[in-house]
């Protein structure tokens, strides 16, 4: 048994079959994640899927794949998901209570967390709790409340598997390294589609231009959040919990291609980076197939495409998120948590056209400084600084709605 980040590394059987649960099966990581499942029927089955409101794929998803259950965490959707697979021997369920009940279902072996946003982390916890091994895309999770959930991983001896592409990337260039401290580590960023720019520019910037990703296609939330670079100060905090580092151990670089999707650097000054074309299929595949690597007919890099990989300082100046990241990883207790509830809530305000791209950064500076901060957070204070920071935040932009008005 190997010591690693945050529990045991427990070398699962290569030849067991996996029966997966998805949360957020219907979204870009839960789609793309379906998609290798299908490509390896003798490696995983699907268990249980979820969605929020997306009753229509849902159903889709549930006829092709019969899974055991799904749920649905609109309660308004729950007639329809239940009509819809009548015929079925599949279990409907609905509402955020049921998201963390099925977590406990016996037949799961493990959960990829693909939900975005706070709602991720109770049926985190449950599934944690139950024992179930983590395939974890949900960053908010370990951002809002990574020592709670590190420790009960720990506890359970579960172990969380990166998927996202740049804490996966730093997880294969530990592969045999488990008792090599690491010096540091550099995490990618492509720098998203206002690279280079100045605020001047960035005050007149629209969702259409931020939606714009120049490397990978995402989600909404989080394509904002690679525009605002809060992205890259979400995985800081995400990296600090599942490798254990230091703030002064995690570093960040641009690095405009995205082919490179992370580095470490070990203590006799080697690095190692793992690299590939962005496709966030790999790392999804690697975390539910460790520790195998299984065949894939994802598209190859050409070095005959690329001619030079460029690497830059990032602008903590103008993409202030960055710098605001910095002292929530920094001072931790639940300013994470605040930063997380506030970023939530200034994305949806910009993708509603109701706050500019620069005030996403005021806003959430505004409830860093208001909200009471607390160095040892429990849940219950977790689940109270979302609450009061939501509030706190929704005011802000209330206030300057009314103004403008
Ligand atoms: P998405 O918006 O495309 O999908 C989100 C999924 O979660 C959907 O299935 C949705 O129905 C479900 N969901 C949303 N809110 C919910 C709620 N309140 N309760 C229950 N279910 C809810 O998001 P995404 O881009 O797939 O990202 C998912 C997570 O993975 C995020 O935390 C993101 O930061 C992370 N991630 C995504 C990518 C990517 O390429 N998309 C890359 C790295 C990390
Ligand atoms: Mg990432």
């Amino acid at each position: 048994m190997q010591k690693y980040n945050l529990g045991y590394i427990c070398q699962p059987s290569a030849n067991v079959k996996k029966s997966i649960a998805i949360l957020g099966s219907t979204g870009s990581i839960g789609t793309q994640a379906l998609e290798v499942i299908a490509s390896h029927p003798e490696k995983f089955s699907v268990e249980v899927l979820t969605s929020n409101s997306n009753a229509d794929l849902l159903i889709e998803q549930s006829i092709l794949l019969q899974p055991n259950a799904v749920v649905i965490a609109d309660e308004k959707k729950y007639h329809q998901v239940k009509t819809a697979l009548e015929k079925f021997p599949i279990k409907v369920f609905a509402g955020d209570a049921a998201l963390s009940q099925v977590m406990e279902m016996e037949t799961i072996d493990m959960v990829l967390t693909a939900v975005v946003g706070f709602a991720g982390l109770k049926p985190t916890l449950a599934a944690i709790n139950a024992g179930k091994q983590i395939a974890l895309a949900n960053k908010e999770t370990l951002v809002v409340a990574g020592e709670l959930v590190t420790a009960l991983a720990k506890e359970k001896a579960v172990n969380i598997y990166p998927v996202d592409s740049e804490h996966s990337a730093i997880f294969q260039c530990l592969a045999g390294e488990w008792n090599n401290p690491i010096e540091k580590i550099y995490l990618t960023a492509s720098g998203g589609p206002f690279r280079g720019k100045d605020k001047a520019f960035l005050t007149t910037v629209k969702k259409e231009q931020a939606l714009k990703h120049p490397n990978w296609d995402m989600g909404a939330k989080i394509t904002i959040d690679s525009a605002s670079m809060m992205n890259k100060g979400l995985e800081m905090i995400e990296a600090k919990w599942l490798f254990h580092l230091t703030p002064d151990q995690i570093d960040v670089i641009i690095h405009p291609q995205s082919i490179i999707h992370s580095i470490v650097q070990f203590r006799d000054g080697s690095m190692k980076a793992q690299m590939g074309l962005p496709d966030m299929k790999l790392p999804i595949q690697y975390a539910l197939g460790y520790p195998d690597r299984l065949k894939s007919t994802f598209p190859r890099f050409d070095f005959a495409n690329y001619s030079s990989l460029t690497f830059e300082k990032p602008d903590s100046t103008t993409f202030r998120n960055l710098a605001l990241s910095i002292v929530a990883l920094q001072k931790g207790g639940n300013l994470p948590c605040i930063l997380n509830a506030a970023n939530e809530i200034a994305v949806a305000a910009f993708l509603k056209d109701q706050i500019g791209f620069l005030e996403m950064s005021d806003l959430i500076e505004e409830c860093m400084s208001a909200i009471k901060f607390i160095e040892h957070p429990t849940l219950e204070d977790y689940i109270h600084t979302d609450h009061e920071t939501r509030i706190k935040a929704k005011e802000w932009i209330e206030k300057k709605l009314t103004v403008i008005r």
